[in-house]
């Protein structure tokens, strides 16, 4: 198998620490979190606490009223992302044919924003929609985790342009660029190992930096809508107040609002970060089968495919 392109050996699978075993964190992560946060997409915390206690086990239903385990858009538009990037690689085309291609079957939930681009896209085969000032939502970052894999070890100038060639089929925005971008540069770092202070005090500081609405040390994040800064602001208030993977994951989703899209963009960035050993094995017994499969065979061939390609 060892062609000239392949110069470094992967290492196995099962090594907790390994790229590959964080990158299956990282995919998995994802769709835990979608699952887990599913359940009460929509709900205030008040309500979670009343309804709940704490939630805290996937469990289904929602508004969505899901089986157990069962993920959504989230989850299943990374993997159709993914499935492009393997295919076609950085091609903006194949990646909206992807997206209509998943629209088409019918998925259990479509945000209107991703509806708008792709069929912005059949009408007039653009891959790029306007740029809009409003159209600040979080559907170009909750399926942007295969970039970060396919890309890993690259600039950040590539996984910026890759960030917004897939974004733009449905979100142009700078603010959706910029945490788009930066969510994948934490899975970068933690893929190679960084720990959680380095990605406090790197990506999502100059993120802050660069675009201060996105500050999330002053006010606590309750009830995050769809808007990426409210998103992101859940997510990075979970991640730097938590020292695991569950308690992230547990944190970010009782916030309510947005929870199965916090909770995949907590889960993969703590996936990456934490690893496989970390991810509880109760809430993977409960993860749909088939969704579990689609993640573990995804994230080990873009790996595989990033080897390649910087070879
Ligand atoms: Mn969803
Ligand atoms: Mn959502």
């Amino acid at each position: 198998m060892k062609g000239p392109l392949h110069r470094r050996t992967l290492p196995a699978p099962s090594t907790p620490g390994s790229l590959s075993d964080r990158a299956r964190a990282a995919y998995l992560g994802m769709a835990l979190g979608d699952a887990l946060g599913a359940t009460v997409e929509f709900l205030t915390p008040r309500e979670i606490a009343h309804q709940y206690g704490q939630h805290d086990q996937i469990t289904g239903g929602g508004w969505l009223h899901l089986k157990p385990g069962a993920v959504t858009d989230d989850t299943t538009m990374a993997l159709a992302l993914g499935n492009a990037l393997l295919d076609k690689g950085l091609d903006a085309d194949a990646i909206a044919q992807a997206f209509d291609g998943w629209l088409r079957a019918k998925p259990v939930d479509c945000g209107n924003t991703v509806r708008r681009g792709i069929i912005h896209w059949r009408r007039t085969s653009e891959t790029e929609v306007p740029l809009s000032e409003h159209d600040a939502g979080n559907g170009a970052c909750m399926r942007v985790l295969p970039i970060a894999l396919y890309l890993h070890g690259a600039e950040r100038e590539a996984l910026d342009a890759a960030c917004r060639l897939q974004s733009h089929i449905t979100h142009h925005n700078p603010l959706s660029d910029a945490g788009t971008l930066c969510v994948v540069e934490c899975i970068t770092a933690a893929l190679d190992g960084a720990d959680l202070d380095t990605l406090r005090d790197g990506p999502i500081a100059r993120l802050v930096a660069e675009h201060p609405l996105f500050a999330y040390d002053n006010k606590r994040q309750e009830n995050p809508s769809g808007y990426i800064v409210d998103t992101l602001r859940a997510v990075f208030q979970a991640l730097t107040a938590q020292g695991d993977f569950r308690a992230v994951l547990v944190d970010v989703v009782n916030r309510g609002g947005d929870a199965d899209t916090t909770g995949a963009i907590a889960g993969m960035i703590a996936g990456a970060l934490y690893g496989f050993d970390e991810l509880p094995q109760v809430w993977l017994a409960r993860l749909d089968p088939r969704a579990r499969e689609l993640c573990e065979a995804q994230a080990e061939a873009l790996i595989a495919t990033a080897e390649v390609a910087l070879a």
